[in-house]
């Protein structure tokens, strides 16, 4: 059965590792991922081992690290610098116990248009195989996730889908972000959710989004799962047809939960994807499908 993950974004601002940790076991979170700001700051006042201990005595357990960024047009001095970061993260990855280290495509770009897709996929594999051979050797794994927003290199879950299959190393695959993905068109394209292995699903952040035209719409707007206006039903019922059961990690950056109690955030966050995911596992998301299309 599908595991639960926080994702230490959710409620970052007054919060910290440390009370993360507390908080997600005390909820009832199978996993954490952990942020890599927050865990920089965590190791100012704790060592690595202090994590270790916390997770050899925990039911929550680490799933990834999040996140490595700007992997794409990178020179040769730029891959360079790119294997020191990702052997870095790995050698924590490794020492804590954490199977994933998250990477996303380049974002904030001026005119991503200048470069074709063929272009920006071939580049983009060339980087993630750099990424999975260092990680290869620490026994990690690369879980690279598309974000749909008009200024990022890899956008849609097709484009993901194809360069994981370019690369073809065992150790990378996607984190399929159900916001990242709807903000690429809508989810015009979610059936493209079943052309993908199950095996290269990593993991899944969820979250739901506000009711605003696609263009408007930024990381700010991300909801709790059912909260907002994507179909859920849609895109889980997808995944556990192919069989997917692995974890499920709720990942927000509003403002309004960063500005309520860390523990009613935390709290809040595994009900409400409890709740989209056992109602989409019953079955129910197929129905509403069906009656919606
Ligand atoms: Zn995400």
């Amino acid at each position: 059965m599908m595991k639960t993950g926080y994702n230490g974004a959710t409620a970052m601002k007054y919060s910290s590792l440390e009370k993360d940790l507390e908080l997600t076991e005390r909820f009832g979170y199978d996993y954490i991922e952990i942020r890599l700001s927050m865990l920089e700051e965590y190791l100012k006042s704790h060592s690595l081992g202090d994590l270790k201990d916390f997770f050899a005595s925990s039911h929550v357990q680490p799933f990834s690290i999040n996140a490595i960024e700007y992997i794409n047009f990178r020179d040769e001095a730029g891959l360079e610098d790119l294997r020191k970061e990702t052997a870095a993260l790995c050698e924590i990855a490794r020492e804590i116990g954490a199977p994933y280290i998250v990477a996303v495509p380049t974002f904030g770009m001026n005119e991503p248009e200048r470069y074709s897709w063929e272009e920006i996929r071939e580049d983009t594999a060339r980087a993630l195989d750099i990424l999975g051979g260092v990680a290869q050797s620490f026994g990690v794994g690369i879980a690279f996730e598309p974000i749909g927003l008009r200024d990022c290199a890899v956008r849609s879950i097709r484009q993901g889908w194809e360069i994981v299959r370019d690369v073809d190393r065992e150790n990378v695959g996607l984190a399929l972000d159900v916001f990242n993905l709807y903000v690429y068109d809508g989810f015009k394209d979610i059936e493209d959710l079943s052309l993908i292995g199950k095996d290269k699903i990593f993991l899944v952040h969820i979250d739901d989004c506000e009711n605003r035209p696609i263009e408007e719409l930024d990381h700010c707007h991300r909801l709790m799962p059912g909260d907002g206006i994507i179909d859920m039903g849609r895109f889980f019922t997808l995944l556990f047809e192919k069989g997917f059961d692995q974890m499920v990690s709720i990942e927000l950056f509003h403002p309004k939960y960063w500005e309520m109690p860390v523990e009613e955030v935390i709290e809040m966050g595994r009900e409400k994807t409890l709740a989209v995911i056992e109602k989409a596992f019953m079955g129910e998301g197929t129905a509403e499908h069906l009656k919606t299309h």
